[in-house]
């Protein structure tokens, strides 16, 4: 069956994502309001309930924000990190479990996720290889200002991997935004530009990585065809799966290890 990757939105203004194997389903960050997570999921057949557990990569607000409110309706495990759950006030007992970098979650006999530490900010974020046990692996990686060795090997063996494209150089330089969050958005703890989005994939490409999906696009300092050419331009012929986009506004697509297309979501 393989592992399911379904991005129900990605940007500044809220971030979540359903990863899926055989009976089970993972809500990989849950950054919009509860009504509008509902709502995705609905556009993307999902019941809430349906929703196993829900994983938090780190505490800003575009990731957490309703995660502790869905998992209490919705009777699903949150699991994050320590460094999140203080930040967020999550009762370590009641309300959440943690795990330690690089120590593997284990969902479901089909469904595991190994957590990687990322440079990003104040927080304390991981990357995500979700793996079947059955050789499939698939990666979220989002927040990041550049990609550690563990990070880059891991991404060596995945059959998909969603990561950000946050912004493109010259338009960040050239934007409106004040030069100490040019500096920060650019620096070692900040976000992904296309640039490094197609450095990192030229990088551990391999002839087993069927799709990637750019995502956490800025509104003010990217956009779409810029991701892609400028991550195009990078991966070129050696690149044999799809590419596509997670915008602000979703779900759109699924995306499945052992295809190479997306599946595209018809809003009912
Ligand atoms: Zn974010
Ligand atoms: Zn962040």
């Amino acid at each position: 069956m393989g592992i399911g990757i379904t991005h129900l939105g990605s940007g500044s203004r809220g971030n979540a994502a359903i990863i899926s194997s055989e009976e089970c389903n993972v809500l990989v960050d849950c950054g919009f309001s509860l009504k509008q997570t509902e709502k995705r999921l609905a556009i993307a057949g999902f019941e809430p309930e349906s929703i196993d557990s829900i994983i938090v990569t780190h505490h800003h607000k575009d990731h957490s924000g309703s995660a502790l409110r869905a998992s209490k309706k919705w009777d699903s495990y949150l699991h994050c990190n320590l460094g999140t759950a203080s930040k967020m006030g999550w009762n370590t007992v009641e309300e959440c479990e943690t795990f330690g970098s690089l120590e593997r979650v284990q969902f479901s006999s089909k469904l595991s996720m190994l957590p990687i530490p990322v440079p990003h900010d104040d927080a304390d974020n991981v990357a995500l290889i979700a793996s079947d046990g059955n050789g499939g692996r698939a990666a979220i990686v989002t927040d990041l200002g550049e990609a550690p060795h563990d990070l880059i090997k891991h991404l060596s063996g995945c059959n998909h991997i969603s990561i950000e494209a946050n912004y493109d150089h010259r338009r960040l330089l050239g934007g409106p935004y004040p030069d100490s969050l040019k500096r920060r958005i650019s620096g070692r703890g900040g976000h992904l530009s296309n640039r490094q989005a197609g450095e990192i994939l030229m990088e551990v490409l391999h002839d087993d990585l069927e799709s990637i999906v750019l995502c956490h696009l800025s509104e003010k300092n990217n956009a779409p065809h810029m991701a892609e050419s400028e991550v195009l331009m990078a991966i070129g012929d050696d690149f044999d799966g799809s590419i596509a986009i997670s915008k602000q506004l979703g779900p759109e697509f699924s995306c499945w290890t052992g295809q190479l297309e997306p599946r595209s979501i018809v809003a009912a």
